[in-house]
């Protein structure tokens, strides 16, 4: 078999081991069915007890309150960027305030805006996505439908620490490069997504969590499949669900529930994780350049340059010969990226740091 490499992709990303290889024991057949997951039915009760499941434990792991939804939806994150507006905009709450820290929240203004009026509290736009806004900096509407901000900006590698203060406005947060990272007041949010193909599962499923009460601003003139209401209801079987994808977001949080042991753990090891590789850059003596400034930078996308494009190129060749993949940055960004999500494991991190390291000595 294939050696597996340390893959630091943005996504889809690395699973945990112990999840791919339960997956593929279980590949030929369930007990129950003795069938694969790929061949049964979404309405199976082996299917449910499985969905059941992947829900109980997002539940476990964030403590999210009775009062929220848990949906299992596909169209990726892109498709909340529509639905979002669309749902939780009404006659009486027109517009809605959004936070651009980066291209993912460029993109979901850009989707919002063909649905209604759409305030823009902060674009980071002019200084190319470094930073975060200061809570003065923000031009906020008291009476906006939601406020819309992205946690985790994977592209340009710039991450909220904590929640941004914006009074009664229900918060709804893309948290699609960093969900389940570190434990959450959900209790703050109005609404949460993420698609799974980063710190969650593989590509095809994206959950939603939302406060029940927000379940009323869904209009019947919606589309069933857009309508947050009808898959609250349906339980997330309104239609053929991604099974799965669902199948492995269930394995990976038992995985951070029972192999980690819970959020916490998690966030600890993600931050000893990122400190690795920043105290590379910044101990580099100018041979590594963050895109993010200090404060704003993330714990799970780190995104930096080298004096040239020829270092670059070099860089990355010698990279792929040491067992470590997938450090492009975007297109958009250029350099480095280092995506290092809940799976990629602490010694993936710290050949990394030693490759960066050692590249530095003999290039400068
Ligand atoms: N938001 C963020 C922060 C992302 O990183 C991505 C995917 N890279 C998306 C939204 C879009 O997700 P999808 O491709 O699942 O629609």
């Amino acid at each position: 078999m294939t050696q597996r490499a340390y893959n630091f992709s943005a996504g889809p990303a690395v699973l945990p081991e112990p999840v791919l290889a339960r997956v593929q024991q279980e590949m030929m057949a369930l007990p129950g069915p003795r069938a694969s997951i790929l061949e049964i039915s979404h309405r199976s009760p082996t299917f449910k007890e499985i969905i059941g499941a992947a829900e109980a434990n997002v539940r476990k792991l964030l403590s999210v309150p009775e009062n929220y939804s848990v949906l299992f939806l596909q169209g990726g994150s892109r498709l909340q960027f529509s639905m979002i507006p669309m749902n939780l905009l009404t006659n009486e709450k027109k517009s809605a305030d959004y936070i651009v820290t980066g291209s993912w929240g460029k993109h979901a203004l850009k989707e919002a805006r063909k649905e209604g009026e759409i305030n823009v509290a902060w674009d980071g736009g002019d200084e190319k996505y470094t930073r975060l806004p200061t809570s003065d900096q923000l031009t906020l509407d008291p009476n906006a439908a939601y406020l819309h901000y992205t946690s985790n900006e994977t592209i340009h590698g710039v991450q909220f620490p904590g929640e941004p203060e914006v009074g009664d406005v229900p918060l709804v947060c893309d948290a699609s490069s960093d969900f389940l990272y570190r434990p959450l007041a959900i209790e703050r949010y109005g609404l949460i997504y993420a698609c799974a193909q980063k710190n969650l599962g593989p590509a095809g499923v994206t959950i939603v969590i939302l406060r029940k009460d927000l379940l009323e601003r869904s209009r019947d003139e919606l589309p069933g499949y857009l309508n947050y209401k009808t898959h609250a209801e349906a339980g997330s079987l309104m239609n053929t669900a991604p099974t799965f994808a669902i199948y492995v977001v269930r394995l990976v949080t038992d995985w951070l529930l029972n192999d980690l042991g819970g959020l916490e753990k998690m966030y600890t090891q993600n931050q000893a994780k990122a400190a690795m590789l920043y105290e590379a850059i910044d101990q580099s003596e100018g041979f590594y350049s963050g895109h993010a400034q200090a404060d704003s930078r993330s714990l799970m996308n780190v995104v930096f340059r080298l004096p040239s494009e020829e270092l670059t190129v070099a860089f990355l060749a010698q990279a792929e010969k040491s067992n470590l993949t997938a450090l492009g940055g975007h297109r958009s960004v250029g350099g480095i990226r280092a995506s290092i999500y809940n799976a990629m494991p602490v010694a993936g991190v710290e050949t990394l740091r030693d490759f960066m390291v050692d590249f530095n000595r003999k290039n400068h």
